[in-house]
């Protein structure tokens, strides 16, 4: 069996290779063994690292500890690097607990707060990391997020309440905020949003508005919210600074749709590891999609 538990010191230098190569990490998120499996499957395929994340309600529903337990597991069965993100994190109480249950990295998300009362949440949460790292020897990388792109991997009818042009990031701010808040890595919003429209395609990215975050900011920059949209939007973000894309909605209902097709097939079918694979199968496909793409 071989031995890989990726240390976060490995975790920033990847990030920067890949961004400097034109390339872009994958993230996907997880609520079950089940999808943790399909992305380590892809990913060893693919031969490239993957971020697995887990929000607040995925990690309530799975158990901190036992997402970190699944990871380290799969980093031990698996030849490539799987790094472990705590998603949208809201406050500094839970950014300590998943710190403490050695996550890789935390996303502080006080994007819906006044400007001023998220760079203090953001701050306060550096500070604490830094101070863990000076005690430990562990690194953990810190990602914000600034202006609002919705909060929820879900099927929607319209835009997240809030998502507008007018809340796009500005690079003026971009940098002040980068500056005070001392993140690792920072999550712009430029057209992106959580979630998913059911009946129509989702906005366009504002490249432009990314290309002038970029000239401003030298620190990795994240992609949330990418599913639906576009190929061409994906490599034009890569092209333009994006080093990390997240995609959570788009697996979900991949994985959804593969045990729903089968059970309606097979409606007396209950073994969980006979629908959950058809799930796995129908998720993977987009898992793989998705990397190769960043790959270019
Ligand atoms: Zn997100």
């Amino acid at each position: 069996m071989k031995t890989l538990t990726p240390q976060s010191e490995q975790y920033l230098d990847i990030i920067n290779e890949y961004k400097k190569n034109g390339k872009a990490i994958a993230h996907f998120n997880i609520s079950n063994l089940d999808q943790a499996r399909a992305i380590a499957d892809v990913a060893q395929e693919l031969n490239q690292p993957v971020i697995i994340g887990a929000s607040e309600g995925e990690r309530e529903y799975m158990g901190i500890d036992m997402v970190r337990t699944i990871v380290n597991e799969l980093n031990q069965e698996y030849d490539v690097a799987i790094f472990l993100n705590a998603d949208h994190t809201y406050t500094l109480e839970k950014v300590i607990e998943v710190v403490e249950a050695g996550y890789d990295s935390v996303i502080v998300d006080g994007a819906k707060l006044p400007y001023e009362e998220n760079v203090a949440l953001v701050k306060s949460c550096v500070d604490y990391v830094r101070s863990y790292e000076a005690k430990t020897g562990k690194r953990v990388l810190v990602e914000a997020e600034l202006g609002y792109i919705g909060q929820s991997s879900s099927l929607n009818t319209a835009l997240p309440e809030g998502v507008s042009e007018a809340n796009l990031t500005t690079p003026v701010q971009a940098k002040d905020f980068i500056l005070r808040t001392g993140v690792d890595m920072f999550a712009p919003a430029v057209g992106n949003v959580h979630g998913m429209l059911i009946d129509a395609e989702n906005p366009r990215l504002h490249i432009d508005r990314l290309k002038e975050i970029t000239a401003t900011v030298d620190i990795p920059l994240v992609l949330h919210g990418a599913s639906g949209n576009t190929d061409q939007d994906l490599l034009d973000a890569i092209d333009n600074g994006i080093a990390i894309i997240h995609i959570n909605t788009e697996i979900r209902k991949a994985f959804r749709d593969g045990e729903m097709n089968y059970l309606e097939a097979h409606p007396n079918e209950v073994a969980p590891y006979k629908f959950g694979k058809e799930g796995q199968e129908e998720m993977k496909k987009v898992v793989r999609a998705k990397m190769l793409l960043y790959m270019k």
